[in-house]
Formats: structure tokens, sequence, C-alpha cells
């Protein structure tokens, strides 16, 4: 995957590029992030990046001048580039969409925008796709990009030891099963036997079975998304019978 990310402050995303998967990701040659200033395209002397809202009112607004000369630079109008603005009134970023980005074979630009936002003529001139990340109000678009390359890199083909880990997690159509590690006792809670069986068939079904019981209770609303096995049918049957729901 190949992305910029055109930012105010690069600092907050070269920090985070610099450490676990996403670094590993890297040196592996299966991500590459360009930090791009947007201060660069800038060329008054004091390097003006934002400035104050036209019809008065709190905060700055960030010009637009410099994000569309960095987007010509980096290359306006190149089918080989998704332009991807952050924005709360954006479309609700999902592991949907992760999956998505993470087989794009274009440069996928992240505008980042700050303050009160940016100038609305970048809207209108790029027409790019707008994410938001939650139904909440970021200081910027920095920790957005972020949480977008996290969770998409990780979908890429050779960045997890092994992707399955990735397919069974939560929003592949299910939440996900607990999980155990050492000790097999702590504080008088103990390991399910089944996970130190051995026997494959049975832990199998146990974490399916765990699936259903984790998305029932957190997320039903889930399961109406989802086309379900017969056999998780017949579990979920069973779970519902148990629990009573
Ligand atoms: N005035 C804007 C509004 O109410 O729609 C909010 C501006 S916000 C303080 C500054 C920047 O943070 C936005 O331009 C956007 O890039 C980013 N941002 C804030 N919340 C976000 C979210 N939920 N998802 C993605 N980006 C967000």
């Amino acid at each position: 995957m190949r992305c910029d990310v055109l930012t105010l402050f690069p600092g907050m995303i070269s920090s985070v590029l610099d450490e676990s998967i996403i670094k590993r990701a890297i040196d592996k040659g299966l991500l590459e992030v360009r930090v791009i200033n947007i201060r660069d395209f800038t060329f008054d002397k004091h390097h003006t990046a934002d400035d104050s809202p036209y019809g008065g009112g709190a905060g700055m607004v960030l010009k637009a001048e410099p994000i569309l000369r960095a987007v010509a630079h980096i290359g306006e109008g190149d089918k080989d580039l998704r332009i991807i603005l952050l924005s709360p009134q954006g479309k609700r970023y999902s592991q949907e969409i992760a999956y998505d980005l993470s087989q794009e074979k274009r440069r996928i630009l992240f505008i980042c925008g700050h303050y009160e936002g940016i100038d609305e003529r970048v809207r209108i001139y790029l027409k790019p796709e707008e994410i938001s990340i939650g139904d909440y109000v970021l200081t910027g678009g920095e920790l957005a990009a972020l949480v977008i390359i996290d969770s998409t890199v990780r979908l890429i083909e050779g960045v997890l030891g092994d992707i399955s880990s990735a397919e069974e997690e939560s929003f592949n159509r299910l939440l996900d099963y607990p999980h155990y590690t050492r000790p097999s006792e702590l504080m008088g809670m103990k390991v399910p036997d089944v996970l130190l069986s051995g026997n494959h068939e049975e832990i199998r079904l146990w974490r399916k079975r765990q699936k259903l019981v984790n998305t029932l209770r957190k997320r039903p609303d889930l399961l109406s998304t989802v086309e379900l096995s017969e056999e998780e049918k017949d579990l979920l049957g069973e779970i519902r019978e148990e629990e009573s729901i």
C-alpha cells in the first residue's frame, strides 16, 4: 500500500510510523508512507497555512491554496491517486472500508484538516472521498489518518505473521472469541479446559460458539447483517435457548 499524508503536523504521523507492526510493514516494503507538510507549499515569508474565517467567528481555517498546490505536486487528476479527506462529516469508517483500502493499487492521499477545518474550496475542487472515523470531533485529521493506516495495513498479506489471525477477528462477520495465554490459572480464574485439551475439533467448535456468544451479548445488531452457516445457526439456537434470548 502506498500513501501520502498531507498535514500541518508531520511529527504526529512520523512518530507512529516508527513503531510496531506499521514499522515492520514499512521495513518489509509492504507499506510506503510519505508525510508531506502543508507548510512547504506556502509561499509567503511567514509560511501561513491558516487564516481567520470569512464571516467571523471562532478559530482558524486551513487555507485552500497550499493544500491544492501540494495535491498538484503529488499528482492531481492522476488516475493513480485516490484522495481521502478526513472529516467528521464523511462516510463512517468500517472494517469493510479497511479491506477495500488494503487492496487499493492506487496511491492513497490522506488530507488532514485542523482547527475549524479546511477552506470548502478544497472539497469543491478535488471532490475527494470524505471519511469519518466516528461521530465525534477530533482536533485534527492526523489521528484519523493513522487509525485508517493502522487498521488497513494489517489486512495486507505478509504484514501479520499469519493472515488468518485477521480473518478470525472482530467485524470479519462476527466478533472475535476470547483469548488466553499462560498461566493456566490466575487468581482462581482458570483457562477453559477445552483450550488445554489439544483436541483441535473441540477447540474449533468452542471458538465458533464463543464468537456467537460474544456477538449475541455485545453486538446483536451484527447478527442480522451476516449469513450464518448451518453449524452456526445450530449453535446460535443452542446459545439462545441457554441464555433465554
Ligand atoms: N468544524 C468541523 C466540523 O464541525 O465539521 C470540525 C473540524 S475538526 C476540529 C478539524 C479537523 O479534524 C477536520 O477538518 C478533520 O480533518 C479532522 N477530524 C475531526 N473529527 C474527525 C473525525 N471524526 N473523523 C475524521 N477526521 C476528523
